[in-house]
């Protein structure tokens, strides 16, 4: 990869995160993720496209609205920051091929999930819904094949639906939503199941990790804690990109 390479595709993931931001701040609010364009969401003026560069455009406005004042969200800029390293890492690992534009695809969901889960505590099944849809579709030609798609489906779906149950039949509580359950089918639709497992102990851990840690510092109990698809979608981008050596050495180990 050239440095001219490295740019071009950098500035490209950049972009691509400005539209991800659109579509984290719309689709909660089911507005439309193409009209009208993008204004200030404290006074609605419509943005300059110098105010809309990635990035850049934060910065330079040192993170207030030009006429109103009023801050913008530091969000922004991390998600188009994130992208742009998604579409690196992407790139460095599987090279311009059709698998290529089929794990941006999945990491770019995972970000917006992440973003929509963590603002507004749900996972919109216009995601998630086709997201399983089309990783199983994808899989029939692509990596990690049908067959570890299918089971990644449903065994991310089933665990999470009957963990789901059992918390609810003994704790009379919702512990588990739906969009939890159809985020991991999705997840494993698209990564197989041993990334998908991979993705649910990542998620597991931190969150739990996560939650002591609120605890301990005494900001707010078990109710205070991230929302569990904010901690799926940091662990099934990390099991994506660092994943297959952990689960080519624990099955190697096991054979
Ligand atoms: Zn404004």
């Amino acid at each position: 990869m050239t440095a001219l390479h490295v740019i071009l595709f950098g500035m490209f993931g950049l972009a691509v995160g400005s539209f991800l931001n659109v579509c984290i701040y719309r689709l909660p609010r089911r507005e439309s993720v193409n009209w009208p364009a993008s204004h200030c969401t404290a006074c609605n003026r419509p943005l300059g496209w110098y105010e809309n560069v990635p990035l850049v455009s934060w910065l330079a406005l040192r993170g207030r609205c030009r006429t109103c004042q009023q801050p913008i969200s530091p969000m922004y800029p991390i998600v188009e920051a994130i992208t742009g390293v998604v579409f690196l890492t992407a790139y460095e690992m599987y090279g311009l091929s059709p698998l290529l534009a089929v794990r941006i695809a999945f990491a770019c969901a995972m970000i917006v999930l992440f973003a929509i889960d963590l603002r507004h505590r749900i996972l919109p099944n216009v995601i998630t819904v086709p997201g399983i849809v089309v990783g199983f579709a994808a899989a029939l030609w692509l990596p990690p094949g049908w067959q570890s798609s299918l089971i990644g489906l449903a065994v991310g779906g089933g665990v999470l639906f009957v963990i789901g149950e059992v918390y609810y039949r003994t704790r009379g509580v919702e512990g588990m939503g739906m969009g939890d359950v159809k985020m991991l089918a999705m997840i494993g639709a698209f990564l197989g199941w041993p990334l998908m497992l991979l993705t649910l102990i990542l998620a597991s851990f931190s969150g739990a990790i996560f939650g002591v840690a609120m605890i301990v510092s005494g900001r707010g109990g078990a109710k205070a804690a991230l929302p569990f698809g904010t901690f799926l979608a940091v662990g099934a981008l990390v099991s994506a990109a660092a994943g297959q050596p952990i689960v080519d050495w624990y099955l190697g180990f096991y054979r």
